[in-house]
């Protein structure tokens, strides 16, 4: 855990190095003396590179999930007018003091107001004005008498015109009268810059009659696969062909993120169709290319990457994706964009897009790149570390009697998609630990919050 790169911590993408740093092969087993960078010195050497972006204005609807760019302060009172909280009587306190069903108090009705309406009458001593919950209490009026404290549905039930009305509780003064301004006074500050807009802010900004907000615009991300060996869903399968599972599960993963996923398709192993499908990244605010960077490959993507600006090839020390690549492609015409080679192995991409990209897309979108929230649990199943490097093993995690237990969810294998489909966490194994095993307590990454294992 504590070995260090022999070169500087700082600098990030001024670096061009680390391509010939041994064993970048996910599946290997001796690491003496190569450089590896920890988890930690890639996501900070990554997360320097990245800012807020700026702000772009849109209807509220359309904000849900970005982050407010400016204070919110509001232009009405809310309520603006006082107004009732229940179906009854709108009345005078004074007049119902001391009232009980032994012992009600009649008055007069003078009249009746609905939601939406604004009654023109004056409650003066001795009367009332039937009201509706939301309605604007009348002029005079202190305090509203629910229904039930009244002798209305038995009138009702004798065929009465409802011109008297008994009142058969005392109510403390200004019962189920809602104040003007109860909720935000005019002027008040209500939202605040940095507030990510969920739905209940959606309901604020709309109770306060807006239509836009001004939010910090949503990064977008050129998504690139690379491989000769690789089919678009839709397509026949040739021989020694797969599908292309990372275009679609970064861009998955990038929309969850908050991110647009802008997808460039597949570069072909060649140097004209990488430059070629690259080229079509221009204008994204960030870059991400799945394969090429491990050491097996035919070094195509780490030339081509290299030739068009300032790129590091890394091995991170965890598993699944080790290799990663990191830095900014050279526009002309355009300012340098951020680029996150993920490994090709899929669960590898998803884990390292995990880690490094969307933290880097919640920056962006000026979130900061807070962690998941973790848990401790039991495990129910062994990690095996062979190698040294921090395990992220796929798990289900569930609460059982207060607890929570984490169940490896199968063959750990980087190119073992469905295991990462069943699992809803992450399990650590820390790198100096050979292995960790049925009963041990371990921290949990959690990938998704269902209620049922928060509860
Ligand atoms: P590479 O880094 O190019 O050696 O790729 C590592 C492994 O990931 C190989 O088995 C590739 O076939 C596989 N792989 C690469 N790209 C993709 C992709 N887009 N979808 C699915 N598997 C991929
Ligand atoms: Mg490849």
């Amino acid at each position: 855990m504590q070995r260090h790169q022999e070169h500087g911590h700082h600098g990030g993408h001024h670096q061009h190095h680390s391509r010939h740093h041994g064993d970048d092969n996910e599946h290997s087993h001796s690491h003496s003396g190569e450089d590896m960078l920890e988890v930690e010195e890639a996501f900070a050497r990554i997360m320097e590179c990245f800012r807020e972006l700026e702000p772009e204005e849109k209807p509220v609807l359309e904000c849900l999930g970005q982050v407010l760019a400016e204070d919110v302060s509001s232009p009405l009172s809310l309520p603006p007018m006082a107004n009732s909280a229940m179906d009854g009587y709108a009345l005078l306190h004074q007049d119902i003091q001391g009232a009980s069903a032994a012992g009600p108090a009649n008055l007069e009705v003078i009249g009746r107001v609905a939601a939406g309406e604004v009654s023109t009458q004056t409650v003066t001593p001795g009367t009332a004005i039937r009201i509706m919950t939301g309605a604007p209490v009348p002029q005079g009026a202190d305090t509203v008498v629910p229904f039930e404290e009244t002798d209305e549905i038995a009138r009702r039930n004798s065929g009465d015109t409802l011109d008297r009305i008994a009142i058969m509780a005392d109510l403390p003064l200004s019962a189920n009268v809602r104040p003007a301004g109860e909720d935000v006074r005019k002027g008040d500050p209500v939202l605040e810059a940095g507030t990510v807009v969920r739905s209940s802010e959606v309901a604020v900004l709309a109770s306060l009659g807006m239509t836009h907000a001004r939010v910090i615009r949503r990064p977008i991300v050129g998504i690139l696969s690379t491989g000769d060996e690789l089919v678009s869903e839709g397509d026949p399968l040739g021989p020694g062909q797969i599908y292309d599972s990372n275009s679609s599960g970064v861009a998955a993963s990038v929309l969850a993120a908050g991110g647009v996923p802008r997808l460039l398709g597949i570069a072909r192993d060649n140097l004209d169709d990488l430059h070629r499908k690259l080229e079509e990244g221009a204008g994204s605010d960030m870059l991400i290319t799945s394969a090429g960077v491990s050491k097996g490959d035919y070094d195509m993507v780490k030339d081509v990457l290299t030739q068009r600006g300032d790129m590091n090839f890394w091995s991170v020390r965890m598993r699944p994706a080790k290799p990663l690549a990191f830095g900014h492609l050279d526009y002309s015409g355009g300012k340098p964009i951020p680029l996150i080679g993920l490994p090709g192995n899929p669960v590898s991409a998803m884990v390292a897009f995990e880690m490094f990209g969307r933290p880097a897309i919640h920056t962006m979108l000026g979130r900061g790149a807070q962690a998941r929230p973790s848990v401790e649990g039991v495990l129910t199943g062994p990690i095996y570390n062979t190698d040294g490097r921090r395990v992220y093993a796929r798990v289900e995690v569930e609460r059982r009697d207060g607890e929570y237990f984490a169940n490896p969810t199968g063959p750990q294998g980087s190119n073992i998609l469905t295991s990462m489909s069943r699992a809803n966490g992450l399990a650590v194994c820390p790198a100096d630990e050979k292995s960790k095993a049925a009963g041990d307590r371990v921290r949990i990454i959690m990938l998704n919050w269902n209620e049922e294992v928060a509860l």
